[in-house]
Order: structure tokens, then sequence, then C-alpha cells
């Protein structure tokens, strides 16, 4: 299956989860068995052109696909959540929203200095989730080497946000 063949299978909802915004839901994707499996294999493709040897997802979607790419690579998974979610002691991030602000968190033992680390995330949209993801990583002596995404949004800049950081995608939005 080509890039263009997963593309149809993302489905613009508007207006949702509020007026203005586009939703890619990725549900039909998911539910295509061949096609999931080669989303799959295509960023397992990106990552391994960049050694990547540890993926941290980010919840919830993220972790849809880092959890069988990480399987797929044999590499460890780790997990940024939102807070109060991880039960053992975390290390974590404040970052500004739209309204207000919200946090993530991370393990303490997540971060293995000697790892090359890829954020694994479905959309890269205004890049403000990434990019808090992208500093936890690196203020607890992590070494990134990806921000990979399924979907990139890219007329909301994100990539901009992730300050030289490289970003790899697989279905752009121009
Ligand atoms: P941002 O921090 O603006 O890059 O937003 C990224 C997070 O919000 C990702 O974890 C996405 O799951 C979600 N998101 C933002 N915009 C969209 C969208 N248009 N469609 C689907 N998910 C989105």
């Amino acid at each position: 299956m080509t890039v263009e063949q997963l593309r149809a299978l993302v489905r613009d909802v508007p207006d949702f989860p509020k007026a203005g915004i586009v939703f890619k839901d990725i549900t039909p994707l998911l539910a295509h068995a061949r096609a999931f499996a080669r989303t799959v294999e295509l960023l397992g493709e990106k990552l391994r052109n960049r050694d990547v040897n540890a993926l941290v997802a980010i919840e919830s979607r993220g972790f849809i696909f880092a959890a069988p790419l990480a399987a797929h690579l044999r590499v460890p998974l780790h997990l940024i959540r939102k807070a109060g979610k991880l039960p053992h002691d975390t290390v974590s991030i404040s970052y500004e929203l739209e309204y207000g602000s919200d946090s993530l968190e991370m393990h303490i033992d997540s971060i293995d200095p000697r790892d090359r680390i890829a954020i694994v995330d479905d959309v890269i949209a205004t890049g403000g989730t990434a990019s808090a993801a992208a500093k936890l990583i690196e203020e607890n002596g992590g070494n990134l080497v990806s921000c990979t995404f399924v979907i990139e949004l890219a007329f909301l800049g994100g990539r901009d946000r992730l300050d030289g950081r490289e970003v790899d995608s697989l279905i752009r939005y121009e």
C-alpha cells in the first residue's frame, strides 16, 4: 500500500472536538488491517534510518502506533502520560495550552542516556505537546534523535516549534 492509500483512510471530521478544528480521525486506518500494518512498517523504516533504539510514546493515540512499532523494531517502549496516571516516581513538565496549561509525566527510570530515542505520536498539530515531550526527555538526560508522527498538519507550523529537532512524518497535509 502507498502513502496515498493510507491517506485515503484518514477521515476528516469537521468541528470536532470544537468549532473550526478539522479532526484527523485515524480509526478507519486502524480498522484496515493491511493499512495499519503498512503504517507500522513505513514508520519503522524511518526510525531504522535514524538508528533509533528506544521509543517514547505520547498519550493517548501515540500509544496505538508506538506499541506495535516498538515490538516490530524490538526496541524498548516508554510512556509519557498526562499528570497522575503513571504509578512509579515521575519527572514532569508543564506546557501552555490555548487556555491555561497542562503537564506531562514520565517515569524517572525511562531514560537511558546511551539510547537514541524517538518520540512517537499520531498527529503533530501546533507542536506544543511534542515540544514539551522533547524538553522532558532532554532535561532528563535523553538523546532525542527523532520526533515521529503518522500525520503532520504542516500548515500549523509544529515543526518550527520543535526548534531544529529532527521531525519525521508519514502523511503530510500542506
Ligand atoms: P499539538 O500539541 O497542537 O501539536 O497537538 C497534538 C496533539 O493533539 C496530538 O497528540 C494529537 O493527537 C492531537 N491533535 C491536535 N490536532 C489534531 C487534529 N486536527 N486531529 C487529530 N488530532 C489532533
